[in-house]
């Protein structure tokens, strides 16, 4: 295919990355060699990024990222590009398809790849964490990896589609229709689940937190009742509603114990309790109402995306709006103002522009 290595020619050698390059708080934009794709693997040149909770957990480098992360890597997992490369053997990718990259990339050998459920994979590579990631000009991932997306949704959008996805999970994995559904977090998955649930047919979602911009940004969205932890209780919320034995499913997008406690009272018998959210340090769960309420929890990581990607597409097709999630967009030499606004809390997806 000559045409692909005339292409490989106007890839240039070295390109932009944010790196994590030490063990130590902070993250690095730093000139990195352009992965070459060997057999099977696509490179990626990168238009988009979002900034999630753990990229900036790596920036911060709290207790999870040093746990987690080994420097030096190159962070981030949601993005979107356009194929810039592919290596030999890649048969259904060709240059300029627009797509978007799974952000855990399987060993392709373990007993669970090896009948096909590689979302089970226990030696998967993730992407930003321990290999190096997609902030940055060029990402190269093995074909596998790698999703065709409509290239007709704007750019924001398809590099939040990790995030969306896991709210499209909890659409197609529980039964919301009619349902009451109690989500904790403002945060922007907390927000992307809210406007999902409801676009899925929940009869009431609501949204608690404690923070004063995710909450307003949470009921700009127009889809959830909003409860502010600090002075108004879910008890009066639900009466009003008319929720008296509990909510059918809670969403926990935190990752505290404090809002995994109201969800096990709130929680009606029989209930479903979601987790999304990474959990802190101090997190925990409390056995005795998960005993005699009979609660089933669920532990939804971000994998196995692409039925929730397709679902999603057509979603966003038909009429599904989640364009008042993000918050804005800044072009990476302004990174360390996203991460900055992001740890202060500013609510809402941050989007990183890699064409500027
Ligand atoms: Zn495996």
């Amino acid at each position: 295919m000559p045409h692909i290595y005339a292409h490989r020619n106007t890839v240039p050698k070295t390109m932009r990355a944010l790196a994590k390059t030490a063990a130590a708080p902070g993250l690095k934009l730093i000139e990195a060699l352009v992965p070459a794709p060997g057999p099977g693997e696509v490179l990626i040149r990168v238009k988009r990024t979002a900034l999630s909770a753990a990229a900036a957990s790596i920036d911060r480098w709290d207790a999870w990222a040093q746990r987690t992360v080994r420097p030096p890597v190159i962070v981030g997992h949601e993005f979107v590009g356009l194929v810039a490369s592919v290596g030999p053997g890649v048969t259904d990718l060709h240059l300029g398809d627009c797509v978007i990259g799974e952000p855990c990339v399987a060993c392709g050998t373990c007993r669970h790849c090896l009948a096909g459920h590689h979302h089970l994979c226990a030696s998967a590579h993730r992407l930003g964490q321990d290999r190096d990631g997609a902030f940055a000009d060029y990402v190269c991932l093995p074909q596998g990896s790698v999703w065709h997306a409509d290239p007709r949704l704007p750019l924001d959008i398809l590099a939040c589609f990790v995030p969306l996805g896991q709210a499209v999970r909890i659409a197609r994995r529980f039964d919301l229709l009619g349902a009451q559904v109690l989500i904790t977090g403002t945060n922007a998955q907390g927000c992307m689940a809210a406007t999902i649930a409801k676009y899925a047919g929940a009869r009431n979602v609501v949204v608690a937190d404690s923070q004063p911009a995710g909450l307003a940004l949470a009921a700009s969205l127009g889809v959830a009742r909003i409860v502010d932890t600090r002075d108004a209780s879910l008890d009066t919320l639900r009466r009003e509603l008319g929720i008296s034995d509990g909510f059918d499913l809670g969403v926990d997008t935190t990752g505290r114990s404090t809002a995994l406690g109201d969800l096990l009272t709130h929680l009606r018998h029989s209930g479903q309790l979601a987790l999304l959210g990474a959990p802190f340090d101090d997190a925990c769960l409390h056995l005795q109402p998960l005993l005699t309420k009979q609660l089933s929890v669920y532990g939804l990581d971000a994998r196995d995306n692409v039925p929730d990607w397709e679902r999603l597409t057509q979603a966003l097709q038909s009429g599904l709006d989640v364009s008042h999630v993000i918050s804005r967009c800044l072009p990476i030499a302004a990174f360390r103002e996203a991460f900055d606004r992001a740890a202060a809390g500013e609510p809402g997806k941050l989007i990183l522009d890699w064409e500027s």
